[in-house]
């Protein structure tokens, strides 16, 4: 088995060096994170706030922490003071408590909208037309104390490529349509260990890659 620090190696070699990897880290311990760490990557994403908080106190202080999980209302408060990128916004309800505690700590959140390209019920996320019409408001403008800086989705869970690829590309080319319309938008977050090739290829510049970098996970 490689270790830690040579899986991400492999990772970063086999991809172009503009990706930006976010080492998925939950349900790993903090000293699993401090291999990835001293390798060199300071760039973790977790999904579930308890843990993330629990780790983000650990840990050193320029790790940049990404959200990627379902976030509830009431515990936007608990990141709000660091966390870096919030990957899974999927309500504007959601979107305007980030903003109020974002006002409170005095901080501009960045945001993506987390959108729903999968063929599976328990995704959580808005439709393309939810999500154009949101990026769209008047409402939105009002929230200043956020920034929506791109897009996030997840295929499938499917051992078939082509359903991926096109869930993906139907995603990507969202994307570049939001650009032509003059929201400036910068990240496109969408594969995983199982997938991150495949998305890559259909234009994601942001992949979440856990299990390909710290080993098997053990769910209890
Ligand atoms: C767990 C998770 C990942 C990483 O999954 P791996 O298969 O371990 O790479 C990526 N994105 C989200 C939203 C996740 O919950």
């Amino acid at each position: 088995m490689n270790s830690i620090a040579e899986n991400l190696n492999e990772i970063k070699s086999s991809i172009p060096k503009e990706i930006k990897l976010i080492a998925v880290s939950k349900t790993y311990p903090p000293e699993t994170i401090m291999e990835a760490y001293n390798a060199g990557h300071h760039i973790f994403g977790e999904n579930k706030v308890q843990e993330l908080v629990a780790k983000y106190e650990a840990l050193p202080k320029d790790i940049e922490w990404h959200l990627i999980g379902h976030l509830q209302t009431n515990k936007v408060k608990y990141v709000a003071p660091f966390i870096s990128l919030i990957h899974s916004i999927d309500s504007f309800k959601l979107l305007q408590e980030v903003n109020k505690q974002a006002q409170k700590n005095s901080r501009i959140i960045d945001c993506l909208l987390q959108i729903y390209i999968a063929k599976e019920e328990t995704k959580f996320g808005f439709s393309f037309e939810e999500s154009t019409d949101l990026l769209s408001s008047s409402q939105l403008k009002e929230l200043k104390n956020i920034r929506i800086v791109g897009l996030m989705g997840m295929a499938t869970n499917t051992d078939n490529t082509e359903q991926i690829k096109n869930e993906f590309k139907s995603l990507s080319e969202f994307y570049k349509k939001l650009q032509t319309l003059n929201l400036k938008l910068e990240f496109l977050s969408m594969g995983m260990s199982s997938d991150y090739k495949i998305a890559i290829a259909e234009g994601s510049n942001t992949i979440r890659v856990g299990s390909a970098i710290f080993g098997k996970r053990n769910y209890h």
